[in-house]
């Protein structure tokens, strides 16, 4: 199998936050592995941009280490990393200050791809786009790259796409959902418009629900303070799972073309029905050997902000109309593990006689080890009659492809998919807006009626609350498999 990797024009990436917690564990160690895989052209310039004083010499330092401990094996290979740090610059710039934008400047190069990347706090993003404004930084050509949060309502997101929208073009802005980078997430697109065998039946008259499930074992650690502020809604629903929502839901997009996806997403969101309060439970986890409960790890006793939450969704348009989409996500479970499941109506008749229920289920695993198993009927072998068994047709991407299989991080991807110009993977501005405008009255209920999540224990599969809305309908749960 050879692999076709398109190459990029050299470009001159600045990381504004270029020393923070994000630049060193994800954007760097990601560079560098894409200039090792020969994909970061020889003469491309990384610009490290942030608050602390040091000088390029310094930051080569700081980098070397960060790529040490996150770049994998190829940093042991002689000379990569002494090569790569050679591209690298720093330039001291606060983004509400003056100082440092002239050497900046200095440093672009023409003919080049501009790209720059707000990997700092959101309430910075108009400042930097102001100023790389005044101080003739971009053209037409240039990019910027913004994280998430976006925003933490309707409001803020219209505020942030308004400051970015007075210098940029929406061509111009890459809203950055890593979930999107992931290569399974890609390949739910391939698995659903490459294949015959999917399309035909996807939709409520073949399949009787679809659970979404982002389980995390880890609780919210060092980022109490900002978790705390989100919950996992702001954090996880509006954002990760509301997009892999949107690209199980969506209608085939004519060509695979950046807003031919992005609107299709965006009907998906459009037509998401207004959840009941007895569609939700929130959960947040107790202390247990895992460490200390989540009230502990905030710093509030009586914080009523959600680490876990499962809901029932309904999309009313005329392929989903009739089957429910069940979404959970939470911290502190019993295991790490992201997966989607489609589950397949029963037969209408068997031939067979009295079975139990038989069904197919395709399951989809972004988390660990990535694949997809399907699940299909057999005779169970043996004498004795035609009793039947469900059996998993299983593919670990990682056995079935070898080599070819090696997982690119989500962020690596993304950042060359920037250069690049590719807009696919990135959110658009009204899509951000619409998940917001579904996200906020559900979010409103809460605070207004006083909701308190539910306690669950840590280690376990969440709140029992989120069992009952399930058995409600008859209906269970996918284990949580590590
Ligand atoms: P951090 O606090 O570790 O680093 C912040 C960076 O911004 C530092 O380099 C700091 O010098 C710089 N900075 C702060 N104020 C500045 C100013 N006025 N002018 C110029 N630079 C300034 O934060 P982080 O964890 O690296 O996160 C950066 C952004 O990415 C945040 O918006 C965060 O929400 C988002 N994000 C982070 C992660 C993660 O895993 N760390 C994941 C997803 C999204």
């Amino acid at each position: 199998m050879v692999s076709r990797v398109i190459p990029v024009k050299t470009f001159d990436l600045v990381i504004f936050g270029g020393t923070g917690d994000l630049a060193r564990r994800k954007i760097l160690p990601g560079l560098f592995r894409r200039f090792c895989a020969g994909q970061m052209p020889p003469d491309a310039a990384v610009v490290g941009a942030a608050r602390s004083d040091m000088d390029s010499a310094s930051y080569r330092d700081f980098v070397g280490e960060a790529v040490r401990e996150f770049g994998g094996e190829e940093t042991k290979a002689d000379g990569k990393l002494a090569a790569f740090l050679e591209r690298l610059h720093y330039v001291p710039i606060d983004a509400r200050g003056e100082a440092g934008w002239r050497e900046l400047a200095a440093l672009m190069r023409a003919g080049t791809v501009h790209a720059f990347y707000f990997s700092v706090a959101p309430s910075l993003f108009g400042d930097l786009a102001e100023r790389l404004n005044q101080h003739g930084l971009t053209d037409e050509d240039s990019r910027i790259v913004v994280e998430k949060p976006f925003g933490r309502d309707l409001a803020s997101a219209k505020e942030l796409n308004r400051d970015l929208a007075a210098f940029f073009d929406e061509s111009q802005i890459y809203r950055i959902d890593h979930y999107l980078g992931k290569e399974t997430v890609q390949n739910l697109m391939a698995v659903r418009f490459g294949n015959m065998l999917f399309e035909p039946l996807w939709n409520s008259q073949y399949v009787d629900h679809i659970q979404i499930t982002v389980a995390e074992t880890v609780g919210v650690g060092g980022r109490g303070e900002y978790y705390d502020k989100s919950g996992a809604m702001r954090d996880m629903v509006q954002n990760h799972l509301m997009q892999l929502l949107c690209l199980i839901a969506m209608e085939p997009p004519s060509q695979f073309n950046p807003d031919a996806v992005r609107d299709e997403k965006l009907k998906v969101i459009r037509a998401l029905d207004d959840v009941e309060p007895h569609h939700i439970v929130r959960g947040q986890y107790d202390a247990g050997d895992e460490g200390p409960s989540f009230r502990e790890e905030v710093g509030d006793a009586r914080s009523r902000t959600e680490s876990y939450i499962a809901m029932k969704v309904g999309v009313s348009n005329w392929r989903w109309a009739g089957t429910p989409f069940y979404l959970r996500t939470g911290k502190r479970l019993k295991a790490r593990c992201s997966e989607i499941v489609v589950v397949f109506k029963a037969l209408n008749h068997s031939i067979f006689g009295e079975q139990e229920d038989h069904r197919n289920v395709l399951s989809i695993r972004l988390q660990p080890d990535e694949g997809m198993t399907l699940g299909v009927t057999i005779k169970e072998p043996g004498p004795g009659g035609m009793r039947l068994i469900d059996v998993p047709l299983d593919m670990s991407f990682a056995e079935a492809l070898g080599e070819n299989g090696d997982q690119t991080d989500a962020y690596e991807r993304l950042i060359m998919d920037v250069i690049r110009g590719n807009q696919t993977l990135f959110m658009r501005g009204d899509e951000v807006e619409a998940a917001w405008a579904w996200t906020d009255p559900i979010i409103d209920g809460w605070d207004t009626r006083g909701d308190v999540p539910k306690i669950y224990d840590s280690g376990s599969e969440g709140p029992v609350d989120a069992v009952q809305l399930l058995a409600r309908d008859t209906r269970v749960w996918r284990k949580v498999a590590s």
